[in-house]
């Protein structure tokens, strides 16, 4: 028997352990808001002093920690990041599960719990598979650096902070795929637009400065802002739908949306302020520099044909600190040696094509390539299944992506003869 060979046995038959590793993982309600993902890191870190050779723990938020684990390799091999988020989305309507979200139920060869699809399958697989390799004694060339992160789901700088402290030669961030698909991700910023008059009217200057005949220069710019620039932006968000493609991806998920709009107080004046904050999301082959030129030109268009807006033209920011919604895309070079290599394991080990695509959702890849680290989107996890009552994934998937991620180690940081 072939070494990989028994890497996979050791995976197969030792099973219970990886589902029970999940179940455990699943039980610590990790729920982000508020994001209590401690008393899971600190499991974590007890775990990974067991199986790694370093464990680094480190402060993102107050109170809440990135933990990594590094196992050393002998040298001469590539190194690789497994990365995952610890925390979970909140398991609202609590009554309308069909079991307690934070105590795992196995049913028709499903894991049920919040967390299972995203993303704890993977972290278990992670933690399975480091296990293995250690029991079985096997010795890498390249490092081996396992992060568990914080703060994913609110769009906090876990992965962000690790990227940055550990560069690498390649990283898998384990966001579900269902064990089969490689996979890029959309990127998305905030922008906030701001119109503002210069002059604050009396409710009695409206006639004036809104109708005909006043010759008053006043707006409202509630008005300005619902009737001229959202429509605007609705109609660049419908162009984006027909012309942006990439492979994957479905059309029209390079959305312009909306998400808060603040303006005006007082019944007896004009608002003289309104500001709106939009998500926009752009695909990852797009460079986000472009994306925002598009959006800011749109706006100018919008504001040249009004008379008012003309003369006070909106201010853009993009990124705005209160509400700072930014996560760069990751794109994917299918012809990347650890791409290429991951999808000739998956067709391997699941005797099926491995699929080579887009995601149309979020996830922490962006923050490696800006670090330097090619990275790709690859788990078990099933996006159907992901933040939904009673979130579930399929024990096959969680079982065929640790044997995935073990022959790949072997694979990509080559094991010490
Ligand atoms: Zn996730």
């Amino acid at each position: 028997m072939t070494l990989e060979q028994s890497v996979l046995e050791a995976i197969e038959k030792n099973q219970d352990r990886l589902f029970e590793i999940l179940k455990t993982l699943i039980r610590f309600p990790t729920e982000n808001p508020p994001g209590k993902e401690a008393p899971a890191q600190e499991w974590i870190s007890e775990r990974l002093k067991t199986v790694t050779d370093k464990v680094d723990v480190f402060e993102v938020l107050p109170g809440r920690s990135n933990v990594v684990g590094v196992v050393n390799g002998a040298g001469g091999g590539r190194s690789v990041i497994l990365n995952g988020h610890v925390d979970v989305v909140e398991a609202k309507k609590r009554e309308a599960w069909e079991h307690d979200p934070f105590d795992p139920i196995e049913k028709e060869g499903f894991i049920y719990g919040r967390g299972a699809s995203d993303m704890k399958s993977a972290m278990a697989g992670y933690l399975y598979v480091l296990e293995t390799l250690k029991k079985a004694g096997i010795g890498l060339k390249g490092d081996v650096i396992f992060q568990s992160v914080v703060g994913e789901e609110e769009a906090e700088p876990g992965t962000r902070m690790a990227a940055e402290r550990y560069p690498a030669d390649f990283a898998i961030v384990g966001e579900g795929t269902r064990a089969r698909q490689i996979v890029a991700s959309v990127g998305t910023m905030t922008v906030k637009i701001t119109i503002k008059s210069p002059y604050t009217l009396h409710l009695h200057a409206r006639r004036q400065a809104i109708h005909a005949g006043g010759g008053l220069e006043g707006a409202n710019a509630i008005e300005k802002m619902a009737l001229k620039i959202i429509p605007a932006l609705n109609d660049l968000e419908r162009e984006w739908s027909v012309f942006k493609k990439y492979r994957g991806i479905p059309p029209g998920q390079t959305l312009i949306n909306p998400f808060l709009i603040r303006g005006g107080d007082d019944a007896g004046y004009l608002p003289d302020e309104c500001s709106m904050y939009a998500v926009v999301v752009y695909l990852p082959d797009e460079a986000p520099d472009k994306v925002k030129q598009e959006v800011e030109e749109q706006i100018h268009r919008a504001a040249n044909l009004d008379g008012w807006l003309r003369k006070h033209p909106p201010q853009i920011e993009w990124n705005p600190q209160d509400q700072h919604w930014a996560f760069p895309a990751s794109d994917l070079d299918v012809d990347h040696p650890g791409v290429q290599q991951l999808g000739k394991i998956i067709e391997d080990v699941a005797g099926c094509q491995a699929e080579y695509g887009g995601r149309g959702g979020i996830t922490d890849a962006g923050w490696f390539p800006i670090n330097g680290t090619p990275a790709v989107v690859y788990g078990p996890g099933d996006v159907f299944y992901a933040h939904r009552i009673d979130e579930r994934v399929r024990k096959e998937d969680v079982l065929l992506f640790a044997k995935v991620i073990g022959l790949f180690l072997l694979r990509w940081c080559e094991v010490v003869e």
